[in-house]
């Protein structure tokens, strides 16, 4: 069996942002020469998901609302964890959004769905990010 692992760097300008790192990932597969396994894909961070969805911009803004109202930014006095830090919404936010996806390899290529894409969600971004592209296979 053949392993890869790879670190993603990925820094937004704005606290949140979702960005489709579907091309990274397949640049990662290619480099990696495996080509039946199992893709993993995780940021190495507590306040940012890796999620499948939709790469369409009406979508991407629902989940900006939806999130907001299930976990708003602010007022930042409104959470315990918000003692030394900012950010506890983003926690929130990554834990409803997920924090891996898993994706099947076949005949060299990642086995999607039809409308499948891998976004990274940055939820307390200005900063530099890491997020982990592990593959297994032959
Ligand atoms: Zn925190």
């Amino acid at each position: 069996m053949k392993s890869y692992r790879k670190e993603l760097f990925i820094e937004t300008p704005s606290r949140r942002a979702l960005i489709n790192i579907t091309p990274m990932v397949m640049e990662c597969l290619a480099e990696s020469g495996i080509r039946e396994g199992l893709v993993l894909v995780n940021p190495m961070h507590i306040t940012s998901s890796v999620f499948i969805n939709d790469d369409e911009g009406g979508l991407h803004h629902d989940f900006e609302v939806w999130l907001e109202k299930l976990a708003p930014e602010k007022p930042h006095s409104q959470y315990r964890h918000n003692g030394f830090e900012d950010n506890a919404d983003a926690h929130l936010k990554r834990t409803i959004m997920g924090r891996e996806v898993v994706v099947a390899v076949t005949n060299g290529r990642l086995d999607f769905g039809t409308w499948e894409q891998i976004f990274y969600g940055e939820f307390d971004g200005k900063r530099r990010k890491r997020v982990l592209v592990k593959i297994i296979g032959e």
